[in-house]
């Protein structure tokens, strides 16, 4: 998708927003490095301006099929490329960024991700604190003890007002299933998801593999260690049904990147099971190409959709340009100005008390 394409969506959003008083909502961002490029205690408070509606080069193919590829063989192939583009996206950061960021993406409030240990909440919280801006709760549950938990959670919910909590099984190294982890953190886990339930937070998952560079910033020590495939789709629910996450916890639960990032072929039938079988379960479209959100929402209803974008890794711009450009073509018999309503702000309203 070119600017020009992208700069006459968001005239049309802008049209709708007027007219309806819709909101947008962009439920992925994150504000720093989650990767373990840039170390979160080196980040110059600097910023120039610059242009938000220039693609990035995956935007450039749409997150379609060779920016899948191509994103895996540049990583492979280019690891010191990506530690680059990483580093210089995320070196100096300051919050006028990301709102500035928000103003050109008609985005109204944003939701920051931290990833602990890589990023920790109190580091996210209090850096980005605009009241357009709200944040979620991380937490290392490899280093955190069982009885810390709850505690460590509770101060999360006063301190910072968290909404929710983001975990991430690939960069964190855990299944999301409590009972396909070893005992004790699978027991970790419960009490996470307990805690959740018992204080109305919804849980945003990565979903899908991961690429990462192996050049972390020698601050994380004791190398922590990661998984590329634990966030894959059929480690939340089997091919039956079959989830205890989904089921035995009473908790709005949203999967990222439509359960697929970095995966050449989506597994349809899976999202459709899930989408079906359990109320609580939720897609946010970050990083997704045009098709295939169109292709998800011929299946199932938007009201199982949330917008997200994974800035700053990408452009929020092109990620709302990309959801818009899909629902012109999607054929599901719904209302295209509620679809647009649902993905944008109702869903993520009917999960939040924002
Ligand atoms: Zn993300």
């Amino acid at each position: 998708m070119n600017k020009q394409r992208v700069i006459s969506i968001l005239s049309k959003i802008s049209e709708i927003k007027k007219n309806t008083g819709l909101r947008v909502i962009d439920t992925h961002v994150h504000p720093l490095d989650v990767m373990g490029v840039v170390h979160y205690t080196d980040i110059k408070n600097e910023y120039a301006k610059m242009d938000y509606l220039i693609p990035s080069i995956l935007e450039k193919f749409n997150y379609g099929e060779t920016a899948k590829i191509g994103s895996r063989a540049f990583f492979k192939f280019f690891p010191k490329q990506v530690n680059n583009i990483i580093k210089t996206t995320y070196e100096s950061i300051v919050e006028r960024r990301i709102l500035d960021e928000m103003d050109i993406a008609l985005i109204d409030t944003a939701v920051m991700l931290p990833v602990a240990p890589w990023l920790p909440s109190k580091i996210v919280a209090e850096k980005f604190s605009s009241t357009r801006l709200i944040t979620l709760g991380s937490i290392d549950i490899h280093s955190i003890k069982l009885e810390e938990i709850d505690n460590f959670l509770k101060n999360l919910v006063e301190k910072y007002k968290i909404k929710g909590i983001k975990l991430h099984p690939n960069l964190q190294n855990f299944r999301p299933q409590p009972s396909h982890n070893p005992k004790d953190l699978g027991e970790k886990l419960h009490c996470l998801y307990k805690f959740a339930e018992k204080e109305h937070l919804y849980i945003l998952f990565h979903g899908g593999i991961s690429f990462y560079t192996d050049f972390t910033d020698p601050k994380y020590q004791g190398n922590i260690s990661r998984s590329r495939v634990n966030a894959v789709l059929k480690n939340f629910c089997d091919n039956n049904g079959k989830s205890e996450l989904f089921k035995n916890y009473n908790i709005p639960i949203v999967i990222a990147h439509l359960g697929h990032y970095g995966i050449v072929n989506p597994d349809y039938k899976l999202i459709n099971t899930i989408a079906k079988k359990f109320n609580n379960v939720y897609f946010d479209t970050a990083g997704v190409s045009p098709s295939f959100i169109k292709n998800v929402l011929n299946i199932i209803p938007s009201q199982k959709i949330i917008f997200g974008s994974d800035a700053l890794y990408n452009r929020m711009s092109y990620n709302l340009a990309f959801l818009y450009s899909a629902v012109e073509d999607v054929k599901n018999g719904e209302n295209k100005e509620d679809i647009i309503s649902n993905i944008l702000q109702r869903n993520f309203l009917s999960i939040t008390s924002v």
